[in-house]
């Protein structure tokens, strides 16, 4: 088993890796279907006229407040996650609602109105997965010539519907011995026996992992963009004011928090939630900047997105020794925690509920932290096991669809938890009674048997409780 730490984290736009990111990469990957060979044409004079996308289960619940259908209509015109202008998106949906047309780089017009050609389908789901997608191409005479189905199965990960049983199946096989990689571990068991015969750390092994794709100079760079563009999306979040889109008319706090904790740094005042304070701000900020549209890194997703981000200005803030070395380790140690979760549960809200994306963030966060303060692999272990398991058990509710209220102060929570786990474990000696695979087992099962209307489906809990004014 192996996903690169590029792979965990992504740097793309907000609100949601699964409802937004996700579907603006199927629409990119269904445009690379239409100009390969990979379908059968009728004859050489039938061309793709038109296109049509269904979007089903929590796609279609909550994919407005998600922006799933500005996502799918920017990758229909061939913009990416990465590289998409977040101040210029608006201007690129008005043209193809204007024109009734989509113009991807490469490719002839085709014929798309959004309002007609773009279905969000809450009846029927889809069945491989909670967030199913269904693309379609047609001739002039609106004869089928090609379809595709997509799930977005959390964190920007997009598979076809044979690729999701491929996955599932592999879910299932023993790792083969000498996979590719020199450190294959599938399970944190696995990782903390590797690490004692090799005698590398969680962050050294996965190095080696990651080594065998790139030079260690570009696996160096690629960490460090990361981490700056996570640092920028503090900084942005940290500056800007006002009402955040989408109708519920919730205000940004964190640059009010921000500039009363500045005024209270400044007067030397003593403050015994300090670490709290700061570590929440930063955490805020980020999901600000995410329900907003902005410029983002799945840490695993969006929506967990301000926990991972916090925990690292933290250790700059409140560790004199920090360094970029640290944080390069902070973020392999947490993206080796993170893959182990999505290999045997799923980071997914629609598949597992909160505890799958804020829950997994909490433990990578804890794991890279307990790390660059000087833990060992069984420390970090528990690290990551005591902050997973206190997010068990926790739902997906957001309030209109929008990735707003519970998820903003839930970063903060959670970023405040991974400290408190890291600390926790760090005290002790790495012995302890819950095992980290345990936990995530249980986080599987716990979300297999919650129901649907707690996964991201803003259909119970919070969503249907508070009264939107
Ligand atoms: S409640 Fe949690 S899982 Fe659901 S959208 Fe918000 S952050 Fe994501």
């Amino acid at each position: 088993m192996f996903l690169s730490v590029f792979d965990v984290f992504k740097i793309g736009v907000g609100p949601s890796s699964s409802h937004t990111m996700g579907p603006m990469s199927a629409a990119n990957r269904f445009l690379d279907l239409v100009l390969s060979n990979e379908w059968p044409r009728p004859s050489s004079n039938v061309h793709v006229e038109s296109i049509k996308v269904s979007l089903h289960g929590s796609l279609a619940h909550t994919g407005i407040g998600h922006g799933t259908g500005r996502a799918v209509i920017l990758g229909l015109m061939g913009e990416r996650p990465d590289s998409v202008d977040p101040d210029h998106m608006d201007a690129i949906i008005d043209e193809v609602e204007r024109s009734g047309r989509i113009m991807p780089p490469g490719h002839p017009a085709y014929r798309f109105q959004p309002k007609t050609d773009l279905i969000f389908d809450k009846k029927v789901p889809l069945p491989g997965h909670a967030n199913g997608m269904s693309f379609s191409a047609f001739d002039k005479d609106e004869r089928l010539l090609v379809k595709r189905i997509y799930y977005s199965v959390g964190g920007g990960f997009v598979v076809t519907d044979t690729e999701l049983e491929q996955m599932k199946a592999d879910r299932k096989k023993p790792v083969p011995a000498g996979e590719r990689v020199p450190f294959p571990f599938a399970s944190a068991k696995q990782m903390l026996e590797m690490s004692e015969r090799s005698g590398l750390s969680i962050a050294q092994m996965k190095r080696a992992n990651e080594e065998t794709h790139m030079s260690g100079e570009e696996l160096d760079a690629g960490l460090d963009r990361i981490w700056a563009a996570m640092s920028s999306c503090i900084d942005r979040g940290l500056k800007v004011d006002g009402i955040m889109p989408g109708g519920l008319k919730v205000r940004r706090r964190a640059r009010a928090i921000h500039d009363k904790l500045q005024e209270e740094w400044r007067s030397n005042r003593i403050n015994p939630l300090l670490a709290n304070d700061w570590l929440s701000v930063y955490a805020m900020a980020v999901n600000e900047e995410n329900a907003a549209g902005g410029r983002v890194v799945t840490a695993p997703t969006n929506g967990a997105a301000g926990v991972i981000p916090a925990t690292i200005r933290y250790y700059q803030h409140f560790h004199e020794d920090w360094d970029q070395d640290g944080i390069r380790n902070y973020l392999l140690t947490a993206a080796a925690v993170g893959g182990i979760i999505k290999h045997n549960a799923s980071i997914s809200g629609a598949e597992v509920g909160c505890q799958g994306e804020v829950g997994s963030a909490a433990a990578m966060a804890a794991a890279g932290l307990a790390a660059v303060m000087g833990a060992t692999p069984e420390q970090i272990e528990n690290a990551a096991e005591i902050a997973l398991e206190h997010h068990l058990g926790m739902t997906c509710d957001p309030i209109a669809g929008l990735v707003q209220v519970p998820c903003i102060e839930r970063n903060a929570l959670g970023a405040v938890k991974a400290v408190t786990a890291a600390s926790l474990a760090i005290k002790g000696d790495g012995q302890h009674f819950v095992p980290l695979d345990a936990c995530i087992e249980t986080m599987r099962q716990t979300g297999h048997d919650m129901s649907e209307k707690y996964k991201e489906t803003s259909t119970g809990g919070l969503a249907v409780n508070v009264v939107e004014c």
